[in-house]
Formats: C-alpha cells, sequence, structure tokens
C-alpha cells in the first residue's frame, strides 16, 4: 500500500465494562497521520464522567467480581493469549502505529514485537510472585502474602503507544489489579485494536478500561478519581509534578518516567565508527521522540572536532521520508504542537550555539510535521538547549577536557533517566557507570532496552521502575500475616 492512498477515517469510542461505547456527551476528537496531516481516526473524548463510569467497573471487577478467583497461572494464559494476538495480527498493528506516530515502518515492526514479548514476559511471571517467611522470635509463623494494589490509573505517552500500554498493562494484570487506562490523545489506534481481543483473551468485563480523551480532562479526571489506588504515568516531567500533586489528596501510589537530558560521553580511544554511529542513533532514532534520548552529546576535546565533523556529515545522509516508505530512517514528528515545540527549540538554539548540521524544516516535503537532525555544537551545557527535554531530533553537542570534568557535566542536570559511555578502557568505563546518577546506563551502545532489565529514572526524571520484576512489583501490596501457634491465653489482664 502506497502511504498517500486515501484511507477511510476510522472510529474508535471508549472501552468499559467490556462493551466499546461513545463518550458520555457523544463528542469525538479528531487523530492525524503527521506525514500527511490527515484526519486518520475519529475518536470518542471521554472526560470524568466516562471515567467515573470506568472505574466504578474496575472498582466492581476488583472488589466483587470473579478476578480475584482467576488463578496467577490463568491470568498468564490471559497475556499469552493478547501476545498471540498481537503477534498474529502485527503488520496492521504496525502500519497503523507508523500512520499514526509518523515513525518509520521498520522501527513500528520492531515495537509491535516489543510489545507482545513484554506481555509474554509477564504471562511467564504471573504465577512466580513469592511472598516470604521471617524468623521472628515467637512461637508463631510470621509470613508475607503479596497482593494486587487495586485499580492501576495508567496513563500512556504517544511516542511509543502500544509498547508504553504493554509495560504498564502486562505486570498490571499479571499482578491481578484492575485497570483504567488512557491512551495518549495523538495516539490511541493500536491500544483500541488490541482492545477488540480483550474479551477473547479471557479478560472478564471491567478489569481492563480504556478511556480516550485529553490530559487536562480524562487524564486529571483519573488522577484525582477516589476509586482508584495507583497512578502509572509516563510523559512530560510538568505533568507528571501536575499528577503527584493531584494524586496527594488521595494519597495514592505513584510510579513515574518522565523525561530526560541523557549524556552520551565519548573518550578519546573509542571505537571510531561505532561511536559515530551511536552519538546519532542515541538521538535521533524514533525521531528523538524519546525519554532516553542522549541529546547531550560529551566528547572529549582530544577528538572533538573530528567528530563533530563526521557525525555532521553522516547525519546529512539521514533518510527523511514517508514513515511508511522501508528505506526511510526518520519520519515526522507526532503532531503539530510537537513540530511547533521542537522549532521553537531549533530558533533558541541558534541563538545559544552553533548549528553544525540541519536546523531547520527539510525543504522537499510540502505536509508533514518533518524536522531535520540537527545538531548544535559548542553548547555550554548551561544553555536552555542543553537542559531542557526538546523531545525531537536536536542534538547538543558538548566538549570536556578529561573524565572528572565529564562526569561533572554528565551530571549537571535535572534529570537523571540514563547515560551511556563509549571507552575501550574498561576501569574508566565502569567508573563513569558508578559516577553517574541515572536510572540506566550503557556502555558503548545506547538505547537497548530489554523487558527483563529495569527501567525508570533518578531525579526529576522520575520514580519507581518499569519491567522485570521490579515493573511487577508496583502493581503489588505486602501483606505482613502472623500465624500464633502458642495455645496459651496471653495472660496480660
Ligand atoms: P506531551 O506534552 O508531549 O503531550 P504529556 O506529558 O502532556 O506529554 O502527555 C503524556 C500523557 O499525559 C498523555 O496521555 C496526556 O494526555 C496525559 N496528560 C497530559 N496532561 C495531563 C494531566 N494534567 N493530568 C493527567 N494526564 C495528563
Ligand atoms: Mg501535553
Amino acid at each position: 500500500m502506497s502511504s498517500t492512498a486515501k484511507q477511510s477515517v476510522r472510529s474508535y469510542q471508549n472501552y468499559i465494562n467490556g462493551k466499546f461505547v461513545s463518550s458520555a456527551t457523544g463528542e469525538t476528537f479528531a487523530v492525524y497521520d503527521p506525514s500527511t496531516e490527515e484526519v486518520i481516526a475519529q475518536v470518542a473524548a471521554g472526560g470524568a464522567a466516562d471515567v467515573d463510569s470506568a472505574v466504578k467497573a474496575a472498582r466492581a471487577a476488583f472488589d466483587t467480581g470473579d478476578w480475584g478467583k482467576t488463578s496467577a497461572q490463568d491470568r498468564g494464559r490471559i497475556l499469552f493469549k493478547l501476545a498471540e494476538k498481537i503477534r498474529a495480527n502485527a503488520a496492521m498493528l504496525s502500519e497503523l502505529e507508523c500512520r499514526n506516530t509518523g515513525k518509520p515502518l521498520v522501527e513500528a515492526e520492531y515495537d509491535i514485537a516489543d510489545a507482545a514479548t513484554c506481555f509474554e514476559y509477564y504471562g511467564g511471571l504471573a504465577n512466580k510472585v513469592m511472598g516470604q517467611t521471617m524468623p521472628v522470635p515467637a512461637n508463631g509463623l510470621s509470613f508475607t502474602l503479596k497482593e494486587p494494589m487495586g485499580v492501576a490509573g495508567q496513563i500512556i505517552p504517544w511516542n511509543y503507544p502500544l509498547v508504553m500500554a504493554a509495560w504498564k498493562l502486562g505486570p498490571a494484570i499479571a499482578a491481578g489489579c484492575t485497570i483504567v487506562l488512557k491512551p495518549a490523545e495523538q495516539t490511541p489506534c493500536t491500544m483500541m485494536e488490541a482492545a477488540r481481543w480483550f474479551e477473547e483473551a479471557g479478560l472478564p468485563p471491567g478489569v481492563v478500561n480504556i478511556v480516550n480523551g485529553m490530559g487536562e480532562t480524562a487524564g486529571a479526571a483519573l488522577v484525582a478519581h477516589p476509586g482508584v489506588d495507583k497512578i502509572a504515568f509516563t510523559g512530560s516531567a510538568a505533568v507528571g509534578k501536575i499528577i503527584v500533586k493531584s494524586a496527594a489528596d488521595t494519597l495514592k501510589r505513584v510510579t513515574l518516567e518522565l523525561g530526560g537530558k541523557s549524556p552520551n560521553i565519548f573518550f578519546a580511544e573509542a571505537d571510531w565508527e561505532a561511536a559515530v554511529d551511536g552519538a546519532l542513533f542515541g538521538v535521533f532514532i524514533n525521531q528523538g521522540e524519546v525519554c532516553s534520548a542522549g541529546s547531550r552529546i560529551l566528547v572529549e576535546k582530544k577528538i572533538y572536532s573530528k567528530f563533530v565533523e563526521a557525525m555532521t556529515e553522516k547525519a546529512k545522509k539521514i533518510k527523511l521520508g514517508p514513515p511508511m516508505d522501508r528505506e526511510t530512517k526518520m519520519g515526522p514528528l507526532v503532531s503539530r504542537e510537537q513540530y511547533d515545540r521542537v522549532t521553537s527549540y531549533l530558533e533558541l538554539g541558534k541563538k545559544e550555539a552553533r548549528v553544525a548540521s540541519g536546523g531547520g524544516r527539510p525543504k522537499e516535503f510540502a505536509k508533514g510535521y518533518y524536522v531535520q537532525p540537527t545538531i548544535f555544537c559548542d553548547v555550554n551545557n548551561n544553555a536552555r538547549i542543553a537542559r531542557e527535554e526538546i523531545f525531537g531530533p536536536v542534538a547538543t553537542v558538548i566538549p570536556f577536557e578529561n573524565e572528572a570534568e565529564a562526569i561533572r557535566i554528565a551530571n549537571d542536570t535535572p534529570y537523571g533517566l540514563a547515560a551511556a559511555v563509549w571507552t575501550r578502557d574498561i576501569f574508566k568505563a565502569f567508573r563513569v557507570v558508578k559516577a553517574v546518577r541515572a536510572g540506566i546506563v550503557w556502555i558503548n551502545h545506547m538505547q537497548p532496552t530489554y523487558v527483563e532489565a529495569p527501567w525508570g529514572g533518578y531525579k526529576q526524571s522520575g520514580f519507581g521502575r518499569e519491567l522485570g520484576p521490579w515493573g511487577l512489583e508496583e502493581y503489588l501490596e505486602t501483606k505482613q500475616v502472623f500465624v500464633n501457634l502458642d495455645e496459651t491465653p496471653i495472660g496480660w489482664y
């Protein structure tokens, strides 16, 4: 299918208590293909009333439904079934994810496979949740039970729509929670397609509900709702702060995966080809719309000019194009709002630093939210383009003198999601690993992410961890139980 072929506009509702329903007001909002700027879907615009219905359904399913009696094995089987459905429909989902986000089709294919892998991982983990026994000094037994946290509200970002939903749904279902999930308003399509398989996969009504809508309305109502026990959020730091404040009123548990300004550190002895490639991949993959983007590229002064030159030369060859084209390495940004945000940073950057390559809109596209892969060099770490998350294909290159200075600059940021270090010196590599304040550190690579390993940030990049057993733990409460085995009365009174 050609990316320019006219396609029919899809229509998606909300999914509440096992049924697809319109929003209470009957209103809808438009969803776009960012490469053509055309509407591809009309979606139910949920608000407080829809969130309330969904939370009531989730509450009932948790408090009084059969879900509590579903065995861990069976919850695992539901997750395997969801994974199977995603794999069987991977071509449709990849194409839809590609059209809706603007990411290259090849990347969308990886994403859809990753979403299935995540469901498989938590399908396998569901019946491996175990408590402990404690050696208390008493004639009795002390042990813990791991129990589901209750109703989980999950708020999803637009950069990896189905993957981010899988990271949250997988562990919550495995734990035995019930869920109200709000997709990002820009990118609800793949989640709504997958919702069609919930019933067949074996999810009882009310266990997973999906409410579409804006963050300020549907999202805010979910965070404020007293029937919700926990909020899991991935998105901007600004919204993360709003969420923590609102969740405080009902003392919800909150986990946050926010942004970053991750350092990608290059020492002179690093493998040259791999390093140049890794600098570009770290910041330009997914159009730079990645929370862990290596957007601060720290380069040792000895190789600095040559490195910037090599990066620039390669960046100019990055193939921008229609996302559905298999040759495309970079598509448009997700939305007009994001395009405006990123291009305003490009203008700011021209005042704060020197443009090595890119810096604007590529000439060859009449339509679509395309932005050139842009490299700013000779950047001061105090510049706004080096401090604020841009969430687009914008690299800031910063020179450093030695290891100590590299570490100082790397840590001089409010964020702490990820970092990478490139060197052949293993002593240096591990010194940097220990010194950097970040939740994820790569050596001689940047961005590979595995469902088996924890993901989350230090500092203002959020708190809590997703993926692996850590991700499951965030959906569990720990109950302490003591069993008295001494049959004589306490004898106190
Ligand atoms: P961006 O600004 O790039 O869209 P956001 O952090 O605003 O990133 O969006 C991430 C998710 O948070 C989306 O699902 C969005 O709808 C939601 N969201 C935005 N504002 C709020 C809010 N005030 N309360 C709850 N959720 C919100
Ligand atoms: Mg927003």
